[in-house]
């Protein structure tokens, strides 16, 4: 059925088994700039339908394996193009289900297109392994890499189209076979990836894509004992769950988890650089990136300077609707989520903290029906004040003022996560010494927290990640084992 006329009818059928499916029973997905109508529906798969997707990736592992890296990568690129095709309709609907503007989900569409293309290339114009020394004569021996088999990948809303294509790039160009889990808030994105896959030409079965109830599906979706490995990005609080869960029964997990990011400003760095970067950093995507900077530790002596700065750039932000023209920041993405930050804010102020702007809803009446919240910057923050060290997951940066770089660093690496942060100096010294020293998994110098582009290694340390990172060549360690082969071949 052809793309638009699915979303046009407002129902969207899931791939299972290589079929647009659907049973008889549909959810319905909130368009969080707007909540009185519902934006379209997608089908609550029951445990069988569940079950169903595992058959058929079971089934489609030994041919996808089987089939040449070279082949599976015309696939990949296939579908790349066609995300590229089709980018201004996706990013419609993205921005419709998450509420990030037009410029972000289209951004957010190349680069999945980016993720399809680049692990389709890696592995089919790539190496499977290596060549050893092997002191027994007339011996070669080689260790390989294989394929897992069926891999889960379980997502978030916060970015529904790349995190997918993060996942499931690496893990078909590979030879695994998947079900994909997307969020309940943001099934649609998942789809317009499985719909370009599918039209690429992807066989049956290769990805399977189950939409329903959570708390419907959970036991049948985690259960099952075809999995081979488990990716999930999400909350620490259903990561640290599953991860346990997975453990006993040695099965891979990877996660991707929360984060608490912090960018410092130094005495000596170029303050409107900084003021500019920190806000980009903070309030893009309405600061619902896992690499969002949500803490910004400054240096006494440019302490005043750069606040002023930081709020003449908060105060040109502009938050609207997702589609319209010169929105900068959209809603957040539904009513739960809105609750949650807007009790984080109250809880700060209660301890303390001081509100430099925003803690509101902006005054418009076209926006009163959505989950908006302008842009909020706290001061007066401590680490006695509970959101120096909770993840908000919104668009509120909380300032806090330090008398060196050593007392950065400790502020720094005051969290339980370590995901991402940033330093702004014109020093050498403190630069390198920030990146040995920052516990975080990705370190920015004069440059925002998140932007890590499909080849960089990605993933957090301590509480923010598992061993296992993402992006790049790295995330082929995941989906893939190591078979070591020796063959003597004298008489
Ligand atoms: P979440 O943990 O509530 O949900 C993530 C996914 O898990 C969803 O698909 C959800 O339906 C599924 N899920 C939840 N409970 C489940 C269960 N019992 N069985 C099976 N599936 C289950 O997270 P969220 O609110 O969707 O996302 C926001 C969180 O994700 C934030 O904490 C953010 O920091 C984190 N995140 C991390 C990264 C990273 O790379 N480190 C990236 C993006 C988001």
């Amino acid at each position: 059925m052809p793309e638009r006329e699915v979303i046009q009818m407002r129902s969207v059928e899931t791939l299972v088994g290589g079929e647009w499916t659907a049973g008889d029973e549909w959810i319905e997905v909130q368009n969080p700039a707007d909540l009185r109508t519902p934006a379209f529906r997608v089908p609550a798969l029951t445990p069988a339908d569940v079950t169903r997707a595992y058959d058929h990736a079971e089934r489609a592992f030994p041919a996808w394996k089987r089939t040449s890296p070279l082949a599976r990568a015309t696939v990949l690129t296939a579908a790349a193009a066609l995300l590229r095709e089709r980018a201004d309709t996706i990013a419609e609907d993205i921005a419709t289900e998450n509420g990030k503007t037009r410029a972000e989900a289209r951004g957010e569409t190349l680069k999945a297109a980016d993720f399809l293309e680049y692990y389709g290339l890696l592995v089919g114009r790539g190496g499977y392994g290596t060549l050893l020394n092997d002191i027994r004569p007339d011996t070669r021996t080689s260790a390989q890499a294989e394929p897992l088999g069926v891999v889960l990948a379980i997502t978030p809303w916060n970015d529904p189209l790349i995190t997918p294509a993060r996942k499931l790039a690496p893990a078909l160009a590979a030879g695994n076979t998947a079900v994909l889990k997307p969020a309940t808030e943001t099934p649609l994105s998942g789809l317009h990836l499985a719909r370009a896959l599918h039209d690429a030409g992807l066989p049956a079965g290769v990805l399977n894509v189950v939409t329903g109830r959570t708390g419907q599906i959970s036991g049948a979706l985690l259960d099952d004992p075809r999995i081979a490995a488990v990716t999930f990005t999400g909350s620490n609080a259903v990561g640290d769950r599953l991860r346990t869960a997975f453990a006993t029964r040695n099965i891979r997990f990877q996660g991707e988890l929360g984060g608490k990011n912090a960018s410092v400003v130094l005495a000596d760095a170029d303050l409107a650089k900084a003021a500019r970067t920190v806000v980009a950093a903070a309030f893009g995507q309405a600061g619902q990136r896992c690499t969002a900077t949500s803490r910004v530790v400054v240096e006494r002596p440019v302490h005043d300077a750069f606040v002023r700065l930081l709020l003449a750039e908060v105060a040109a932000l502009r938050p609207g609707a997702p589609l319209a023209e010169g929105t900068s920041v959209g809603p957040l993405s539904g009513p739960r989520q809105r609750d949650s930050v807007v009790g984080h804010i109250e809880r700060a102020v209660k301890q303390g903290a001081t509100v430099l702007t925003g803690g509101d809803a902006p005054a418009d009446e076209v926006l009163a029906h959505g989950c908006y919240l302008n842009p909020t910057v706290l001061g007066d923050i401590t680490d006695a004040v509970d959101i120096w060290r909770e993840e908000v997951f919104g668009p509120v940066l909380a300032v806090r003022v330090v008398d060196s770089l050593d007392d950065a660093i400790v502020a720094v690496n005051d969290s339980d996560f370590g995901l991402a942060a940033a330093v702004f100096t014109r020093d050498l010294h403190a630069a390198h010494r920030f990146a040995d020293e920052a516990e975080c998994g990705q370190i920015a110098v004069n440059l925002t927290t998140p932007g890590w582009d499909v080849h960089h290694p990605f993933g957090g340390f301590h509480d923010s990640g598992s061993p296992f990172k993402e992006q790049g060549t790295e995330a082929l360690h995941f989906y893939t084992r190591v078979k070591t082969v020796a063959i003597h071949y004298g008489a």
